[in-house]
């Protein structure tokens, strides 16, 4: 039975076992299904039994290609390390000295702790911390950002900084949980670092996961208009059920800027978020917004991509990126989902057991039968008898 010295824990309500099953990372791509010990919480932190995880394409990046995850300095294969980190689930036991929450508790979890010491720490832009991946040997920074540089959630039972919970309502299903820090990371972009207020226009681009909550939150915010623009009709009619004003699929209209222009008046947004990666698409983003707006990059591109810098000069456009989910954003997102202000259950439409995580990454890979957002639960088996009984 666990019991590590200092931990609270409640074993009659959530009993917690010593080993737990964990996928691992092998060579790249190779993933597989093994044990380890249930990881024990230190001051600060509580062990939170993982009720269900999404993937994430940034799962796909770390699981085929390495960065941005860092372990031990260096890629993160062959090191017995558990990727995933859009993660929910229920606190079952505490660390020493932590009485900020209580065991049973359902929470949401942040990826990112930081290591709390930093000057981009100490600002609440802890997703930027400047010791980023230091938690190891003499360069102990002690900074988490579980799937990343720390072990993440394909796996029963993870630790985590009390800084990184959010508590999360009691009618919101394990799925739609995965998805506050999704949306948390949309708020992040257009509030916290991009100062949008309400009656502002936003023109999202690309509507993956992180585009379609863009769209949400921004019409939550009373952004107006609100356009998204992609290749997918379906997933474009998912981001006017969220509340975009407008979509537009590029494939059907060649001229993308001038479109969205007319949509918006005749003149350019005074927010992009562009979310695509396609290859023009920051030249784009700078000719869609309006001078002295706002450009907020939030997808990975894989090869450089040409930027027309003479017209961002000219224009007087902010152009940044954003990492993740920083200044709390997040508990300010779970506030919108709590009020039903947008339905994020829409872009889920997949779970699988854990076993079947390569299944899962397949169907979040391939896009196999219009998936979005795929969901694994380790308790499915479980919760499906009891529904049964
Ligand atoms: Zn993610
Ligand atoms: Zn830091």
């Amino acid at each position: 039975m666990y019991s590590p010295p200092g931990v609270k824990t409640k074993h009659n309500d959530f009993p917690i076992p010593d080993r737990m099953r964990a996928w691992v990372l092998g060579d790249p791509g190779q993933l597989s299904f093994t044990e380890k010990p249930v990881p024990v919480p230190k001051k600060a932190e509580v062990l939170v039994r993982i009720d269900a995880v999404a993937i994430c394409a940034t799962d796909l990046e770390i699981i085929y290609h390495g960065p941005p995850a860092s372990i031990q300095g260096g890629l993160p294969f062959n090191k017995n390390f558990t990727p995933g980190h859009e993660y929910m689930g229920r606190v079952v036991a505490l660390g020493p000295g932590v009485d900020e929450y209580q065991i049973g508790q359902r929470v949401a979890v942040e990826i990112h702790a930081g290591c709390g010491q930093c000057k981009r720490c100490r600002e609440g832009m802890y997703t930027s911390c400047h010791n980023y991946g230091l938690n190891y040997g003499d360069v102990d920074k002690g900074h988490r950002a579980n799937g990343f540089t720390t072990d993440g959630g394909f796996c029963e039972y993870q630790v985590n900084n009390i800084n990184t919970l959010v508590s999360i309502a009691d009618e919101m299903s394990d799925e739609e949980g995965t998805l506050v820090v999704t949306a948390g990371t949309a708020m992040y972009a257009l509030t916290e670092l991009g100062g949008l207020v309400a009656g502002e226009s936003v023109c999202v681009t690309g509507p993956g996961p992180i585009g379609l909550m863009a769209a949400a939150v921004a019409k939550a915010l009373g952004a107006h208009p609100v356009i998204l623009t992609g290749t997918r009709d379906n997933r474009l009619e998912i981001g006017r059920q969220l509340g975009a004003d407008a979509v537009v699929n590029i494939r059907k209209t060649p001229d993308v800027v001038a479109e969205v222009k007319r949509l918006n008046g005749g003149k350019g947004v005074d927010y992009v978020v562009e979310c695509s990666a396609a290859t023009g698409a920051v030249n784009d983003a700078v000719r869609m917004v309006n001078r002295g707006g706002r450009v907020c990059l939030a997808a990975f591109a894989h090869e450089d991509v040409p930027v027309d810098v003479a017209h961002i000069v000219r224009n007087n456009i902010y152009l940044y990126g954003i990492r993740g989910e920083g200044k709390s954003a997040t508990h300010r997102a779970e506030a919108f989902m709590r009020q039903k202000r947008f339905d994020a259950t829409k872009i889920h439409t997949h779970t699988f057991p854990l076993d079947d995580l390569p299944t899962a990454i397949r169907y979040a890979k391939d896009r196999v039968e219009d998936a979005i957002k795929v969901v694994v639960k380790a308790n499915m088996g479980a919760a499906q008898k009891e529904a049964a009984e």
